[in-house]
C-alpha cells in the first residue's frame, strides 16, 4: 500500500476497507471450519480471570500444521498477552521459516451473550501481524469472528492498518 500522506500531502483522501462477513459457519469452506472449531477450543483455556474476556485463535501454516493460542493475563496487568501474540510469538520461535496462511480469532466475554460481535484484533496485535506478513512477503488472512460463529475476513492486516508504521521508517 502507498503512503498517501507522502505524495498526497495536500489532498483530502478515503480509505476503503475490503473485508468479508460470514453470516455463520455453514459459509465457511473446511479448512476455515477447522480453524474456527481450533480457535474456540483454544478460548476455552485462555486465562483471563481479571477482565472476564477470553480470547482463543488458530494459525494455520503452509506445512498445513495449525497451533493455537489464549489470552494469558496476569496479576501485573501489562505482563499479560493476547491470544493471537501468543500465538504469533511461539510459531515464530518454533517454526522461523515457516510461513503463516491464515490466523483465526475468537473472542468474547466469558459469560457470552448474542449481542457480542465479533471482536477484531488489537492495535498491538495488528502491528504483529504486519511485522510477519512484511518477514514473509506473503499476505496473511485474518478471521474474526464471535461465539455465533459470525466472521468478519480481511485478505491482509494492512486493511485494519491503513497508515501502518514499519521498518522503511526506522
Ligand atoms: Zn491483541
Amino acid at each position: 500500500m502507498l503512503r498517501p500522506f507522502l505524495h498526497y500531502y495536500f489532498m483530502k483522501k478515503d480509505f476503503q476497507i475490503n473485508y468479508e462477513y460470514f453470516r455463520n459457519a455453514d459459509e465457511l469452506n473446511d479448512i476455515e471450519k477447522k480453524l474456527l472449531e481450533k480457535a474456540k477450543q483454544a478460548r476455552e483455556n485462555a486465562y483471563s480471570p481479571y477482565s472476564q474476556f477470553s480470547v482463543g485463535c488458530a494459525v494455520l501454516l503452509e506445512n498445513g500444521e495449525i497451533f493455537s493460542g489464549n489470552n494469558q493475563e496476569n496479576a501485573a496487568f501489562p505482563s499479560g498477552l493476547c491470544a493471537e501474540r501468543t500465538a504469533l510469538f511461539w510459531i515464530s520461535a518454533n517454526f522461523p521459516h515457516e510461513k503463516i496462511k491464515k490466523i483465526f480469532v475468537v473472542g468474547g466475554p466469558k459469560e457470552f451473550s448474542e449481542n457480542n460481535p465479533p471482536i477484531p484484533p488489537c492495535g498491538a496485535c495488528r502491528q504483529s501481524l504486519l511485522e510477519y506478513e512484511i518477514k514473509q512477503n506473503e499476505n496473511i488472512d485474518l478471521y474474526f469472528s464471535n461465539m455465533n460463529n459470525e466472521v468478519v475476513k480481511v485478505e491482509s492486516i494492512k486493511e485494519l492498518l491503513p497508515f501502518y508504521f514499519d521498518s522503511t521508517f526506522l
